[in-house]
């Protein structure tokens, strides 16, 4: 059996409103990448470190989530990109901090992981690692995309200080703005009975500068050990503050992956990180709770895909 279960960010309040001009992007963004990517994993020509990292790479291509192209912006209008990645069989993982330049941070994450050492690198010293390894770079005003751009502006005009520095007044990247969600994630079961997870964000919009969310903290954003999978989406300061995604892993182990899963998101609530998380266990057992409005999300198991964004998966 193989799994891959992909996300796109969770956030808003209220009850699901349906599917904006926008959605249809993402869902077929989604619905392609599970589609090829399952099969090749199916076949076994992918494992799961390498279908996560394509399929993280394939939502940061899509400027319509917030990861790489699309990325929103910090307090001065700019692009800065956390990723971190793990490998279950190993716990090997790897992390990059306040990218800027490369285009796929998800990718440069991993070739931290496949070199053992240092797991973590914050800023341009991570770039640069991403270049000697052959990671794309460009511009960095080619991340920023109109929307984004419109997002920022809007926040800068309602916020008279720069940036949210305490969760009550965080701003998610997608909270009452239904045209910018997004931090992107993916964890994966393959033919080996093998797992990984990998997260890649932008952050939130008008972060400060050298802000670090918990995309790129190994156990806050992203966890893989020798039984699960998790990649998370929310307030990261409060993922961070409950080590949510190594949490869902320790609870799983003693309540199973259902419960573990709710319990977490349980905790991160109080903390003022509503959000929601995918996992995946060794069993090919997979869980996408979520306690926003929404949540952008896919998996394929054994050939079938299904894609949700509110409350139900949409049938196709
Ligand atoms: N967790 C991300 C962060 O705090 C944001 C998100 O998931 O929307 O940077």
């Amino acid at each position: 059996m193989v799994v891959l279960a992909v996300h796109g960010g969770a956030g808003g309040d209220g009850p699901w409103r349906g599917m904006t001009d926008a959605d249809p992007q993402r869902v077929a963004c989604m619905e392609s990448l599970l589609d090829e990517l399952g099969q090749r994993l199916t076949n076994g020509e992918l494992d799961a470190l390498e279908a996560v990292t394509l399929a993280v790479e394939a939502m940061e291509n899509e400027p319509l989530f917030n990861a790489g192209l699309g990325s929103v912006l910090d307090e001065n209008g700019q692009a800065g990109m956390d990723a971190s990645i793990m490998r279950g069989e190993d716990q090997a993982a790897g992390s990059v901090i306040g990218l800027t330049t490369t285009r796929h941070p998800v990718r440069a994450a991993q070739h931290l992981l496949l070199k053992g050492w240092p797991i973590m690198l914050a800023g341009p010293p991570g770039d640069e690692f991403a270049n000697e390894h052959g990671v794309e770079q460009m511009e960095r005003t080619w991340f920023e995309t109109k929307l984004r751009r419109a997002q920022w502006k809007k926040w800068k005009s309602q916020r008279l200080r720069p940036g949210a520095t305490d969760e009550e007044d965080a701003l998610l990247d997608h909270d009452g703005d239904e045209e910018g969600w997004g931090t992107v994630g993916a964890v994966a079961l393959d033919v080996h009975g093998h797992v990984a997870a990998a997260t890649s964000t932008g952050g939130m919009t008008g972060k400060p500068v050298g802000r670090v969310g918990d995309t790129p903290i190994i156990g806050a954003g992203t966890w893989a050990d020798q039984t699960i999978a998790v990649s998370c989406t929310g307030v990261g300061e409060a993922f961070i503050r409950t080590a949510a995604a190594h949490s869902v892993a320790v609870h799983h182990r003693v309540v199973g992956l259902e419960e573990a899963a709710d319990k977490v998101l349980n905790e991160v609530e109080p903390l003022g990180g509503r959000g929601g998380l995918i996992a995946v266990n060794t069993e090919g057992k997979v869980v996408m709770p979520f306690q926003t409005m929404l949540m952008y999300r896919g998996v394929y198991i054994d050939g079938t895909c299904r894609v949700g964004i509110g409350p139900d998966f949409i049938q196709s």
